[in-house]
């Protein structure tokens, strides 16, 4: 069985359809992980709080205001890429 087979075998229903084309959807949305630098000062810019879940593609640094877009896709910056080892407490700074 394909993993298309698998998928077609889960969905009987259009309310099960419409769950899976939701989760879909949801993964899409979903912004990358990235380690993310200012590009003008070179600072650590880290996605928390509220923006790691508010999705957004162009980021603002938050120690000289630079605006940059990293990628066309939206991204989040992260102290460690997932799946990767964390090392130690991250320092903190503020959001953005
Ligand atoms: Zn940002
Ligand atoms: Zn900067």
């Amino acid at each position: 069985m394909s993993a298309i087979d698998n998928w077609r075998a889960g969905v009987r229903t259009e309310a099960e359809f419409r769950a899976r084309v939701a989760e879909l959807e949801a993964k899409l949305a979903a912004p990358i992980p990235m380690i993310l630098h200012c590009p003008e000062c070179s600072e650590r810019h880290i996605d928390e709080g509220e923006f790691a879940t508010r999705v957004h593609a162009t980021h603002a640094c938050q120690h000289c205001g630079t605006c940059w877009r990293p990628a066309i896709e939206p991204t989040v910056g992260v102290w460690f890429l997932p799946g990767l080892k964390n090392t130690g407490d991250p320092p903190r700074v503020p959001p953005g």
